[in-house]
């Protein structure tokens, strides 16, 4: 493994918070990378439009992303396309970041690694992932145009992905364990604008079998538990599950608080308890997790990250 460069300011993560936060790094003169695993944007580069980052009423989630990546590397930062497998405080109390080809060094570390999708916890899920579930609307929603589709959850995010897959599915079932939904009112109304969309309150998958594809799913009635089978024939349908992210905090739960939500616990300048290392966006203990607070987020860290590395010098 090669001993590469060494920067001012790694950031891990290219999604709105790290390339929020390279954008004021490098603005700052700070020599900066961002490491991205996949494609950059993060979370948004799969989602159809983000309707509320101010200034842009509608735009494609990869697009923003993009925009986002290009103002950050126009700023100076440099991105990085690798995975960092792990990271390593060394006795100076500065940072070894490692990917599979080389270990780099950073005086100080922001962390902006986001959340992934949580699964929906019914029997079968882990299974038939990618033959049949689902967890990404614009990646996969077109394998299913003119099927019948069940989207589990009644947050923002589902409302929203169903409203994409509504005019790509023959029909859309929501599938909402409580009897309401906790998407903000003027979405629902949208999604229930479309035709042919219905939604099961009350409601939870608790199993799903099959073939090679889906063919079974068995639902329950979370008001009295009374259970419901229905069998569909193979590859005439799927589920799509959207009940909320995880944050991703594996490369420094060894180095920061963890809230109850499961996110990093920082001050107000996104510092965790470890000097240097900063945790911002989706990742961090928070109200809101939206594009808008990850890269407030990233702008705080940025500035701060240059304050505490001139403290040293
Ligand atoms: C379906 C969906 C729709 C949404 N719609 C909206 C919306 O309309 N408006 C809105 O404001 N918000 C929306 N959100 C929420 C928004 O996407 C997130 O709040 C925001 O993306 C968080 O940004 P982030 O930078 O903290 O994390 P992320 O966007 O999750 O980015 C994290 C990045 O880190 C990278 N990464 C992770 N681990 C590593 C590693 N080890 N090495 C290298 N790279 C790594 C990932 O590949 C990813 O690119 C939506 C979310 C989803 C899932």
């Amino acid at each position: 493994m090669n001993e590469q460069s060494t920067y001012d300011v790694a950031i891990i993560g290219g999604g709105p918070a790290g390339y929020t936060a390279g954008i004021y790094a490098a603005r700052a003169s700070l020599n900066t990378a961002v490491f991205e695993q996949g494609m950059p944007g993060g979370q948004i580069a799969t989602s159809d439009t983000i309707d509320n980052y101010p200034a842009f009423p509608s735009i494609s989630g990869a697009e923003l992303g993009m925009k986002m990546q290009d103002h950050s590397e126009q700023a100076g930062a440099q991105t990085i396309y690798e995975m960092v497998n792990n990271v390593h405080i060394d006795e100076t109390g500065e940072f070894d970041v490692e990917t599979v080809s080389a270990t780099y060094h950073a005086r100080s570390l922001i962390v902006a690694t986001g959340a992934r999708p949580r699964l929906a916890g019914f029997k079968g899920e882990n299974d038939y992932r990618g033959r049949g579930i689902s967890y990404c609307a614009t990646c996969d929603g077109m394998f299913y145009r003119g099927k019948d589709l069940f989207v589990v959850g009644g947050g923002n995010s589902a409302v929203e992905e169903a409203m994409f897959l509504a005019k790509i599915a023959k029909h859309v079932t929501m599938v909402v364990r409580k009897n309401h939904f906790r998407a903000s009112r003027g979405m629902v109304s949208r999604l229930l604008e479309h035709d042919n969309v219905s939604v099961r309150f009350n409601t939870s998958i608790t199993e799903v079998t099959g073939g090679t594809l889906l063919n079974r799913i068995e639902f329950i009635d979370t008001t009295n538990g009374e259970s419901r089978v229905e069998e569909l024939p193979e590859g005439s349908f799927g589920i799509f599950v959207f009940t909320g992210n995880d944050p991703v905090v594996d490369l420094v739960k060894d180095y920061v608080d963890l809230g109850s939500d499961g996110g990093v616990i920082t001050d107000d300048s996104m510092m965790t308890k470890t000097p240097g290392l900063f945790c911002v966006g989706d990742m961090r203990t928070k109200q809101l997790r939206q594009v808008i607070t990850a890269a407030a987020d990233g702008a705080i860290a940025g500035t701060a990250a240059y304050r505490y590395l001139e403290q040293l010098d």
